[in-house]
């Protein structure tokens, strides 16, 4: 029989082969990943630098550990290049090694599971040094970002131990929690974003205010209404020369750009597989194509709506959903409410976010020391909510009025 195939070793994959295996103990896996399946939980890269834990210590569990704990045949540093959903097969490629060049391979599948996550969306920018902006969407983007900081300095700082200035495009959930563990971790931060206030895609306005205030009264140098136009460094190991939209030039050490993820789609969709956002999956977490299932950031969920859930929470469910289907009882995906904790210690905040688009508006609770806001829907139904602070310790109170 051939094996139950899953692609990538991120949090979807690795939930879903360790759901499985808790109802089947003896059907074959293989695990086929471009990077070298060690199992961390990516949200702990944008709080790593306030308690000091370098990349090593971020690794959770090592492959190795992840293999023979759950029995999986694990492909490390794998590239699927393409999906042939007729045949049931897929073409991979295994890095080259010092004793052996990159080789292709056809292997072949039973049921195959698509969790091959996000990339960061670049945008083109001018300058001498454009190449040089970061981003971090998984332990080695972190790894690079970390030796930059850790280098010699560069913004007037001499010893590895010094300060270093980082210019963050994006106030996002993303930028927002760098920024403040930046801080944090003794470095200079400068947040640049088009809107007029952080998170403004998903606070209301009063509460993104809330939160500008506490990264500001931390350290955080707000730049909204601007973007990056261009980066320059006049020679290596000189600060990067930063020019904002609106003229303003700012120096860094480095640029870390949080303006978004895009769902990877682009091995499915060279296979015919339909994809909108993301892959496009029913309740079942089945795509288009027999026995191909899709999970986590790469995913465009039927029953969230048609919307992209990039985020823990939903992996967990589908995971478990997905497993079981994969073991012979088929099992809808129903996603309960899930609030999103936003890491900015500087002031805690929590958000279920009303669904993209619907009618309705945010009503600012009256309580000692503020801080709660609900979404009430066109009919009056609450269909969200947003905690901060102290208030956050409401987090359960609300999700139970919030309509799903
Ligand atoms: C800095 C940061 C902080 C976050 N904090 C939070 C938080 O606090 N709370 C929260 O809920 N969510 C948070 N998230 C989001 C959450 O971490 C992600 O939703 C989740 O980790 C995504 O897991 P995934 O397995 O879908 O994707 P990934 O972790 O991206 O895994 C994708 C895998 O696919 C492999 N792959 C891709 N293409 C191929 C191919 N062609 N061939 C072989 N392998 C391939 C990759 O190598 C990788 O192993 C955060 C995200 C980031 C970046």
């Amino acid at each position: 029989m051939n094996p139950l195939t899953i692609i990538g070793a991120g949090l979807a994959g690795w939930t879903t082969i360790r759901e499985f295996r808790k109802l089947d103990t003896t059907t074959p896996i293989v695990l086929v990943t471009a990077d070298n399946g060690d199992f961390y939980a990516k949200p702990s890269l944008s709080n790593a630098f306030a308690q000091k834990r370098t990349p090593d210590q971020l690794v959770s569990t090592q492959a190795a550990k992840m293999v023979e704990t759950l029995n999986v045949s694990l492909m490390a540093h794998t590239q699927v290049l393409a999906l042939d959903t007729a045949a049931q097969t897929l073409t991979v490629r295994t890095s080259a090694t010092a004793d052996a060049p990159a080789s292709d391979t056809t292997l072949a599948y039973s049921q195959l599971v698509l969790a091959t996550g996000a990339q960061p969306i670049r945008v083109p920018l001018a300058g001498n040094a454009a190449d040089q902006v970061l981003s971090i969407n998984n332990l080695e983007d972190f790894s690079s970002f970390f030796s930059v900081l850790k280098a010699h300095g560069t913004c007037g700082s001499s010893s590895e131990n010094d300060s270093k200035t980082v210019v963050i495009m994006g106030a996002g959930l993303i930028g927002c929690e760098f920024a403040n563990d930046l801080i944090q971790g003794g470095h200079q931060v400068h947040v640049v974003d088009p809107m007029a206030q952080p998170l403004a895609a998903l606070l209301p306005a009063a509460a993104g205010t809330q939160v500008q205030a506490a990264l500001a009264a931390v350290g955080v140098q707000w730049h909204f209404g601007a973007t990056v136009q261009s980066i320059d460094n006049a020679e290596p190991s000189t600060p990067l020369r930063i020019t904002l939209s609106n003229g303003q030039t700012l120096q860094a050490d480095a640029v870390l750009s949080a303006i978004g993820l895009r769902a990877n789609t682009a091995l499915a969709s060279a296979a015919g597989i339909a994809c909108e956002r993301g892959i496009v999956v029913d309740a079942h977490l089945q795509t288009s194509a027999n026995a191909v299932f899709a999970l986590g950031d790469c995913a465009q969920y039927a029953s969230a709506g048609q919307r992209t859930l990039p985020y823990v929470m939903p992996i967990m469910n589908a995971a478990r959903a997905l497993a079981a289907t994969l073991a012979g009882t088929a099992t809808p995906l129903v996603f309960p409410l899930m609030p999103v904790t936003i890491k900015t210690p500087a002031l805690p905040t929590v958000v279920a976010a009303p669904a993209p688009g619907l009618a309705g508006e945010w009503q600012e609770e009256t309580v000692e020391a503020g801080g709660a806001w609900r979404f009430m829907n066109a009919a009056q139904v609450q269909s969200g909510f947003v905690l901060t602070g102290k208030q956050t310790a409401r987090r359960m109170e609300l999700s139970k009025t919030t309509a799903v």
